[in-house]
């Protein structure tokens, strides 16, 4: 079987893009040093219908998504489903990072890239707007919920070559960042790679031609 030659991106540290995914597509997400969490948004073409913690966390029955879980909109409709996870914990229930929050929590002053600034830039050429941008899933980013309630940020899991593969189940425009907050990346910026497939055929192809295909 011949390898599928696939283009891999990359995000540099405390930057982000925005794409558009195709229906069936499978994006994957890669942590290329490791102990990096990358932050991701997704829209309906129309920017009217928008990947949605809520729903996503109802329908689950869930706040650890992994392999196997799909990812809803607002409108309770699938738009991502996970094909392969390397690392197992991600987070859903934290917002980007964002000057206010640099601002608020870490008594910051001056400018500090965040990952809303990034989306915000990014998605603007999609022409959606700041105040669109929802709770992200943070891929890769390590939380821990105390029975108290409390939730705690740890060192991402994630090693470096880590992925995380979504097939879309929609046609979407994708947003995503190499998050920049000290905390959720055990201090240190990385860059993140992605690559997408363009159908479920052309991935699943490719991870049989992969020797080095775990997940
Ligand atoms: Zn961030």
């Amino acid at each position: 079987m011949t390898t599928l030659e696939v283009a891999t991106q990359r995000i540099q540290p405390q930057t982000g893009t925005a794409f558009r995914l195709k229906q069936g597509s499978v994006l994957r997400v890669i942590d290329v040093e490791g102990e990096q969490v990358s932050d991701l948004v997704a829209f309906a073409p129309d920017g009217e219908e928008w990947l949605s913690s809520r729903p996503s966390i109802d329908h689950n029955g869930t706040s650890a998504f992994t392999k196997g879980h799909t990812l809803y909109s607002n409108r309770s409709n699938p738009m991502l489903t996970i094909v392969a996870d390397t690392v197992g914990r991600h987070d859903f229930l934290f917002a980007p990072c964002s000057p206010e929050m640099f601002r608020k929590l870490y008594g910051f002053e001056g400018d500090h890239p965040s990952c809303f600034d990034n989306l915000a830039r990014n998605l603007a050429a999609f022409s959606i707007a700041p105040d669109r941008i929802p709770t992200t899933f943070n891929i890769f980013m390590n939380c821990e919920l105390a029975p108290s309630g409390e939730i705690k940020v740890l060192p991402p899991l994630s090693t470096a070559g880590s992925y995380l593969d979504l097939r879309a189940e929609v046609d979407l425009i994708v947003g995503l960042t190499a998050c920049s907050a000290e905390q959720s990346n055990n201090g240190r910026f990385k860059p993140i790679d992605y690559a997408a497939f363009g159908t479920i055929e052309e991935y699943e192809g490719w991870r049989r031609s992969t020797a080095i295909e775990k997940a």
